[in-house]
């Protein structure tokens, strides 16, 4: 018998489902993981993978992944999960208006703007 590669949504729920329990491989609070037996798990849907618009997601995962995965398990409906990008591509956090690279760029370039600004003004003082 192979095992079966585990996805991305069954890794995500071992790493941060509450009530995952890694030892006996089951749910805390009943005989087994709904979501491992295929099934839609309420607590799962509000406060582990949340809505498509939660607020706490957590960096690192790719939450359209595990909504199509979710929603391939266990019939759920599909939901689309925006993803906020930089100007880039590059996925952002949340709160994040620019990647680290470009954020960086952007402060570059507002302090070289901010010093032509800077000379101009002086130029102009020296005319008057
Ligand atoms: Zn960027």
């Amino acid at each position: 018998m192979t095992r079966k590669k585990e996805t991305k949504l069954i890794g995500f729920l071992k790493d941060n489902c509450a009530n995952y329990d890694r030892h006996y491989q089951s749910c805390l609070f009943a005989d087994s993981c709904k979501v491992l037996d295929g099934q839609r798990c309420g607590y799962f849907e509000k406060c582990v993978l949340g809505p498509p618009d939660y607020k706490y997601k957590l960096p690192g995962y790719d939450y359209a992944k595990l909504f199509a995965q979710y929603a391939d398990l266990t019939g759920a409906k599909k939901q689309k999960v925006k993803v906020r990008r930089c100007e880039c591509g590059t996925p952002l956090r949340f709160r994040q208006r620019y990647c680290e690279s470009c954020s960086k760029q952007r402060a570059k370039q507002a302090n070289r703007e901010r010093q032509r600004k800077h000379r101009l003004s002086n130029s102009v003082n020296v005319t008057l």
